[in-house]
């Protein structure tokens, strides 16, 4: 079944994307993606939406939806693809609808990988590094680890991040444009929602038993 995978910047999206293109054998599709293979495979339509990238001009619509249907009746990823940043808006959401229909595919799950902005903060500004090994902790998730650090707690130092108004700004920016497609999807019963602050691999375990229904 066709997957959609929804997650802020910061709540491992990508991570569990390739969990589930390895352990499952999906296809990710993000239009970055597909933009990037279409330049490399040095078709005209690669060509030309080399020269519109370079020119910092936007790939239109039509593009996108020609390159989306090229993968939506690929064989090779029939009712395998997950949906990664795609779609970014409502009139996208149905359009996908319309071309999934045109080619009797569905969407199996919609899965919401949900992380609030506390967490998030968190993460950021309670990342540790150890001085001499270089290992990362966090503050916040990892006290048992700090206490117990082989080189010595003493050697982890907070680093200096000044990425965290950077990191905030894309995760609002983010939830600002996709409440919208979220509110669209909710309403269906394959949507799922998923705590983003679990373990990455307590999340693994959750996709996995979704993806076995
Ligand atoms: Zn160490």
């Amino acid at each position: 079944m066709n997957i959609i995978l929804f997650g802020p910047p910061g709540a491992g999206k990508g991570t569990q994307a390739q969990f589930i293109v390895k352990k499952h054998n999906y296809f990710q599709l993000s239009t970055g993606n597909l933009l990037r293979n279409e330049v490399k495979l040095n078709t005209s339509l690669g060509s030309k939406i080399e020269q519109l990238i370079s020119n910092g001009n936007f790939v239109s619509d039509d593009i996108v939806n020609t390159l989306l249907k090229q993968s939506i009746t690929n064989l090779k990823f029939r009712d395998r693809i997950i949906f990664d940043g795609y779609p970014r808006n409502v009139e996208q959401a149905i359009n996908l609808e319309l071309i999934l229909n045109e080619f009797k595919q569905t969407i199996g799950h919609t899965i919401f990988l949900n992380v609030s902005r506390d967490i998030i903060e968190k993460r950021i500004m309670g990342r540790m590094t150890c001085e001499k090994c270089n290992m990362t902790l966090n503050e916040h998730f990892n006290k048992k680890q700090i206490e117990l650090h082989p080189c010595g707690a003493e050697y982890l130092k907070r680093r200096k991040d000044d990425n965290l108004k950077v990191v905030i700004a894309r995760y609002d920016t983010y939830m600002r444009a996709t409440n919208p497609v979220l509110d669209f999807y909710s309403k269906n019963s394959n949507f799922i929602e998923i705590d983003g602050a679990d373990e990455i691999d307590q999340i693994n375990n959750k996709i996995n038993d979704i993806l076995k229904v």
